[in-house]
């Protein structure tokens, strides 16, 4: 079977439908290509027999195929990187830091073909990926910061002659799962942190999405980072709980679905490793009678459908107060309704791509006729779309309105372009709907009011909160703070969270006797530090 390449050649590659030359660091694809896997700076094969199709979410097409591999792979991967964690730990930090500089260069200078690699295979616009890939540089700039980050405390004389400091060390090899929502984004929430505190790295990025991980991780190389300090496995269910039991590794960073975090945390924590474990998500917008309702409009569609609704902080359930409803709903669906839906890859630039899979796809709509079943008004319909025919996994912008808070399009999290309206007559109400809520990642407020913004920021149920802003995901040096059943684990991915988890503190307490002897002839004992002190 062909392979995706050892990537440090030149290719030409079909990218969207048209040919052009790719730089050194792009992806070989095609229908057969099965992924290769990088274990101590060497691309390998996997021992898989099983395979995942990757798909380029726009036409339906197989783009290449992801081994599902499992312990005798990851056996491998924990061989190498436990080898280059006893090398990279010895290296100094600001050296390490160095190779991030690099990185980030390199990054900035492939910055195109890394957004186009995530349109491909996952089927944001070309604009989202790269604001995806944007805010992954971000997290490598914040990594070059950890030199002084990652310092220790000290105090002298905390008891008479004795000085207590702590030093923070690498705690070895950690391994890294995420989702299929953000290929560059989330993975790099991690490895950057955890590779420049002086651990060694393996990554098994969702099998739906392997590409772009495969590609940066050619940057790495190229940027100096020795071979074995970052390595990449491939699979599904077996590869995860083969990480889950291996006794190499000393901490797991997971993102995904609530059902699979929880298990994660679990099974990570009961076999002895740190695990962080970041879940689903349902988020709530809350829209007070006197917001400013035109940037409002905007704002909750591009909170509810930027990313086709794929993003743990989409805007999934707005909250409208009172005459809030009347003044926003029809407004906001007929903006809605003009949002164009297509291919992202292949030159065109719709308001809105693809669903990551059919499956998916399937999934989505499943739930939308369960609102309507439930009894909730469909105010605009994303099934009745012209791309809908072809043969990419597209669904446009639906809105639900009158649900109520029992409904299951309510409470589920849907992670489609899907928004659901449930009028409230206050905010106490609006803070009550989300008190029920099971998950606890973003909310939004959208006000004029200082009063009802301060009440809402100090009592909604989530630990991610915004007041008159689309999305409120933090910045690379703010922990990712999700809340109740969207986080499992006790630091956050990203900023100084993101050091402690990576990090394990050495207290050192020390303590230097005066000497009793000798003594000068007055019978005064004499300090061979100073003169003075008898
Ligand atoms: P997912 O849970 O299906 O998969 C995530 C990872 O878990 C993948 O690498 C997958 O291989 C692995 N996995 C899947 N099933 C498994 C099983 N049974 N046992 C062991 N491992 C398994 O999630 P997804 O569909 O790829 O991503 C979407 C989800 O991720 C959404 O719920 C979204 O809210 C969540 N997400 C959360 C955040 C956050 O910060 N909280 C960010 C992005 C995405």
């Amino acid at each position: 079977m062909p392979t995706v390449y050892p990537l440090h050649i030149l290719l030409i590659q079909a990218l969207g439908g048209k040919l052009m030359v790719a730089t050194k660091t792009s992806a070989g694809t095609g229908t057969g290509t099965v992924c290769k896997l990088l274990v101590g700076g060497q691309w390998v094969d996997s021992s898989a027999t099983e395979y995942q199709p990757v798909y380029n979410p726009s036409t339906g097409e197989v783009i290449a195929k992801t081994p599902l591999g499992g312990k005798d792979d990851l056996d491998k991967a924990c061989k190498a990187a436990y080898d280059a964690f006893l090398l990279w730990k010895e290296v100094p930090v600001v050296e390490r830091a160095r190779v991030m500089f690099k990185f980030k260069h390199l990054m900035e200078t492939h910055y195109e073909d890394i957004a186009k690699c995530v349109t491909r295979e996952h089927g944001k616009t070309l604009p989202e990926a790269k604001a995806s890939v944007q805010r992954a540089i971000e997290v490598v700039e914040f990594a070059c910061g950890i030199p002084s980050l990652m310092m220790g405390e000290s105090m002298e004389n905390i008891a008479r002659n004795v000085d207590c400091e702590t030093i923070r060390h690498p705690i070895g090899v950690c391994a890294g799962i995420a989702p299929f929502n953000f290929p560059a984004m989330v993975p790099l929430w991690m490895y950057p942190i955890a590779i420049t505190c002086g651990n060694s790295f393996i990554l098994k990025p969702s099998e739906r999405v392997p590409l772009t991980s495969m590609m940066i991780a050619d940057l790495l190389k190229e940027a100096g980072l020795p071979d074995g300090v970052f390595n990449i496995v491939h699979g599904g269910k077996d590869c995860v709980d083969a990480i889950l039991d291996h006794p190499t590794i000393k901490a797991i960073s997971f993102v995904g679905s609530t059902t699979i975090a929880k298990y994660i945390y679990t099974r990570g924590t009961a076999n002895g490793k740190r695990v962080q474990a970041a879940g689903g998500a349902k988020n709530h917008i809350i829209i007070m009678p006197d917001a400013d309702m035109e940037q409002t409009v905007q704002a909750l569609q591009a909170s509810a459908f930027g990313c086709a609704g794929e993003r743990c902080m989409a805007g999934s359930l707005a909250l409208p107060v009172g005459d809030a409803a009347e003044a926003l709903i029809p407004h906001l669906v007929q903006a809605s309704g003009k949002m164009s839906v297509g291919p992202t890859d292949g030159g065109s630039h719709p308001d809105m791509g693809p669903l990551v899979s059919a499956e998916h796809l399937a999934k989505v709509k499943s739930l939308i006729e369960k609102g309507e079943a439930e009894g909730a008004k469909v105010a605009l319909d994303g099934r009745k779309i012209d791309a809908a025919k072809g043969k990419g996994f597209f669904l446009g912008p639906t809105i639900f309105d009158h649900a109520k808070p029992d409904m299951t399009i309510v409470k589920e999290e849907i992670f489609g372009p899907v928004l659901s309206v449930v009028r409230v007559g206050d905010l106490e109400e609006a803070l009550a709907v989300g008190r029920d809520c099971p998950y606890g990642n973003g909310a939004v407020i959208y006000t004029q009011s200082g009063r009802s913004a301060r009440e809402f920021k100090r009592h909604f149920n989530a630990g991610m909160i915004g007041v008159n802003v689309g999305v409120p995901a933090p910045m690379a040096w703010f922990p990712f703070t999700g809340w109740n059943n969207s986080f499992f684990g006790d630091l956050h991915i990203q900023g100084s969270e993101g050091i402690q988890f990576y990090t394990q503190q050495k207290m050192t307490m020390t303590r230097w006797f005066e000497p009793k002897a000798p003594k000068n002839k007055d019978g005064n004992f004499q300090d061979p530090i100073w003169k003075a002190k008898t």
